[in-house]
């Protein structure tokens, strides 16, 4: 399939060379002028998407998706899939499929989750919205970077799951935190406190899979000095993006505000930027009730 790939950073690079390797003709571009190897870079984002059966972007935010979606549809065929995973806002992602549709392309809105380890290993979850007949066409190629994918409704459906998802994460890895910061203060041992929330009702992905104190549980950040992992302010992004959709859909989201108002105040102004977000555990260890 003729494909083309925009935003070729981090995550998109990786991406667009695990399609080379399935043996796509993948055309990229990115304003870096950067690309990885194999893929045939194009003078410009209109450039790479003409003549392309599916246009992915992997893109920072939901205001650069709508100035590239708003280059590149113009120069999309009828028909044609304009297939979007980055992490945006909602309501980006919404306009992004009016104005697809509006010309007669199809869009996806499909985050993924996995980082870079998992956009290198072709291992992803991609979280998909949009109509079923672009799911399908594109559905092979998200094999291709993924492990898992799952159709979750129409338009700004895959931003909604994201966003849900990392909103509960925030908020368990804080819980997490703050209670075996507690636990340390009670004279409880770390290691026995894993084994007894890791199988108990206290247990989360936090704990078990990723568990924050450096030494217990299986390997995470913790054990590699906190280096990301998942960006503390990669957490914070998406914890806005959460609370952008709250306030938009007037929902009352308490924890996830709280978790939000946490990691900007770890990133902004505790020297968390660039911490994996579990480092929040040091930062809780080093506090006392008052601070
Ligand atoms: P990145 O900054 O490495 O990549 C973004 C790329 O887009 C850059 O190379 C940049 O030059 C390019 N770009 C910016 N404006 C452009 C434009 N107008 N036209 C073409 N290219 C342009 O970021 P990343 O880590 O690859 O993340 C991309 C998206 O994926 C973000 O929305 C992020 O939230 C999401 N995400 C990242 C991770 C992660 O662990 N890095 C995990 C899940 C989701």
């Amino acid at each position: 399939m003729t494909l083309a790939f925009i935003g070729l950073g981090n995550m998109g690079g990786p991406m667009a060379a695990n399609l080379v390797r399935a043996g796509h003709a993948v055309t990229g571009y990115d304003v870096t002028g950067r690309g990885p190897e194999g893929v045939t870079l194009a003078s410009s984002a209109e450039q790479a998407a003409r003549g392309a059966r599916v246009v992915f972007t992997m893109l920072p935010d939901g205001p650069i998706l709508r100035q590239v979606a708003a280059q590149v549809i113009p120069a999309m065929a009828p028909g044609a899939v304009l297939c979007d995973c980055s992490t945006v806002d909602v309501t980006s992602a919404r306009a992004v499929a009016e104005q697809a549709a509006a010309a007669g392309v199809l869009a996806l809105d499909a985050p993924v989750s996995g980082g870079v380890g998992g956009a290198a290993a072709g291992t992803l979850t991609f979280m998909v919205g949009g109509p079923a007949a672009a799911f399908a066409l594109v559905e092979p190629l998200f094999a291709v970077m993924g492990r898992r994918t799952v159709h979750c409704g129409d338009a700004g459906a895959g931003q909604a799951a994201k966003i849900c998802n990392n909103m509960i994460l925030g908020a368990t890895m804080i819980a997490t935190c703050e209670a075996i910061a507690l636990a340390d203060k009670l004279g409880l041992d770390r290691a026995r406190l894993y084994d007894v929330v890791s199988t108990s009702s206290g247990q989360s992905w936090s704990m078990t899979a990723y568990c924050p104190a450096p030494g217990v549980g299986p390997a995470s950040p913790a054990d590699n000095g906190y280096r990301p992992g998942f960006a503390a302010e990669l957490m914070l992004k998406d914890l806005r993006l959460s609370q952008m959709a709250a306030e938009a859909a007037d929902a009352d989201t308490p924890m996830g505000r709280l978790a939000t108002e946490l990691y900007r105040r770890f990133v902004e102004d505790e020297g968390g930027r660039g911490q994996d977000f579990s480092a929040m555990l040091p930062r809780f260890a080093a506090r006392s009730r008052g601070d």
